[in-house]
């Protein structure tokens, strides 16, 4: 059997080598490392894989997210509601911006933000929402866009786990994810669904006016060269990692639905043992039923493989797989509220009682594009054994 890894970066490159290293040494012997055509062919060819009017690259993920912030003009004291079940760079930008995080609780079958928790936390001063869509599942956009038109919030979606998976809206409609929202983020860190082989990231909208403010911010708030009329960052996306993404790019569907397969034979292995529960693909109106995982969409596109544990040490868990050379992660073993950095008075417990749960219950199993069945046999028996012991 293969070495099991929580992601095989190097499985993946070997399937795509020839082409990866002729357009590497091509950038390379371009010279044009900054701002050069492959940027701009990846740009044009995300557009049109996602179907948004608008992409600007930029330098990483957590930079995305707040470019996008910066560019709907939120100012200090705005308040914006965000999951407390999430990577911390989205709350990070946030107070970074000196906006007011406003961390809320999630859904304990879909592990996203919920929108009853969104409701309860709107006040005069809320300018934002910001979904994430976690772990490679849609949020509940129905419900987050009503509330959104009823209260005159920006909705930006933190995409960085979602690319390349689609939303169905209850009236039948799809959209990608990161193309539902006012603006949106995304990053392409090796390990993501499509991941470039350093940092890199960006933000998509469909708003020309947006999109013009955004494209001057990345680049020192210029829109004229030498005249500044924003406060602005530098946050690029380089010419290698463009091109290596537009090799990518035309296989991140294919990328999807091996991870998918590789979700439905750990499912099929573990939805029936006892102290398991196997991750819920919600459908959100795609006609899948919980526990199935649809063939025929992609609301699903399993950034990680999240199960929950109950009656069973999680930790001892973990550390047994370890043991057995099965890695395996625990996102996230902090609530967001709870960390030092983002504590406030104004939280009560009793508002995150799911997340405080999820915490102690979820482990994440190796999730990528190169799983084999022994792999997953070994993984899934493993556990198996473990809990059933
Ligand atoms: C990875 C990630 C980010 C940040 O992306 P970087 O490219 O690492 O800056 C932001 N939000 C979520 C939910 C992520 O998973």
């Amino acid at each position: 059997m293969k070495k099991i890894q929580m992601v095989d970066l190097k499985g993946q490159y070997e399937r795509i080598k020839d082409r990866i290293d002729a357009s590497v040494l091509d950038v390379i012997d371009s010279t044009a490392f900054i701002n050069g055509p492959e940027v701009h062919n990846f740009q044009k060819e995300l557009e049109a894989y996602l179907d948004i009017k608008h992409v600007i690259p930029c330098a990483n993920g957590t930079d995305a997210l707040q470019i996008a912030m910066m560019g709907l003009g939120l100012k200090p004291g705005d308040e914006v509601i965000t999951a407390d079940f999430t990577f911390a760079a989205t709350v990070e930008v946030i107070a970074l911006l000196q906006l007011t995080p406003v961390l809320v609780d999630v859904e304990q079958d879909s592990f996203n933000i919920d929108p009853d928790a969104i409701r309860k936390a709107i006040t005069p001063n809320t300018k934002a929402i910001v979904p994430v869509h976690l772990f490679g599942q849609a949020a509940n956009m129905d419900a987050i866009m009503a509330i959104a038109e009823e209260h005159d919030l920006y909705v930006i979606e933190d995409n960085a786990q979602g690319i390349g998976s689609s939303y169905k809206f209850a009236d039948g409609k799809t959209a990608k994810t990161g193309t539902i929202g006012h603006v949106s983020s995304t990053s392409f860190f090796p390990s993501k669904n499509l991941g470039c082989y350093g940092d890199g990231g960006a933000i998509f909208t469909n708003d020309d006016e947006l999109a013009h403010t955004i494209r001057g911010i990345v680049n020192h708030g210029m829109y004229k060269r030498y005249h500044h009329d924003v406060v602005g960052v530098n946050s690029r996306l380089d010419s290698i990692q463009a091109t290596i993404l537009r090799a990518k790019l035309p296989n991140l569907d294919i990328y999807n639905n091996a991870r998918r397969e590789a979700a439905r034979k750990y499912n099929k292995a573990l939805e029936s043992i006892t102290n398991i529960i196997t991750p819920k693909v919600k459908g959100n109106n795609c006609g899948t039923t919980e526990d199935t995982i649809c063939d025929t969409c992609n609301c699903h596109v399993f950034h990680q493989y999240t199960l929950r544990v109950i009656n069973t040490d999680r930790d001892q868990l973990a550390a047994h797989l370890n043991e057995k050379g099965i890695p395996c992660g625990v996102y996230y073993p902090i609530p967001l509220h709870s960390q030092k950095a983002y504590r406030d008075d104004r939280y009560d417990e009793e508002d995150f009682m799911v997340t405080n749960q999820l915490i102690k219950e979820v482990i994440s199993l190796p999730m990528h594009t190169e799983l084999d069945d022994d792999q997953i046999d070994f993984i899934t028996n493993t556990i198996i054994n473990f809990i059933t012991k």
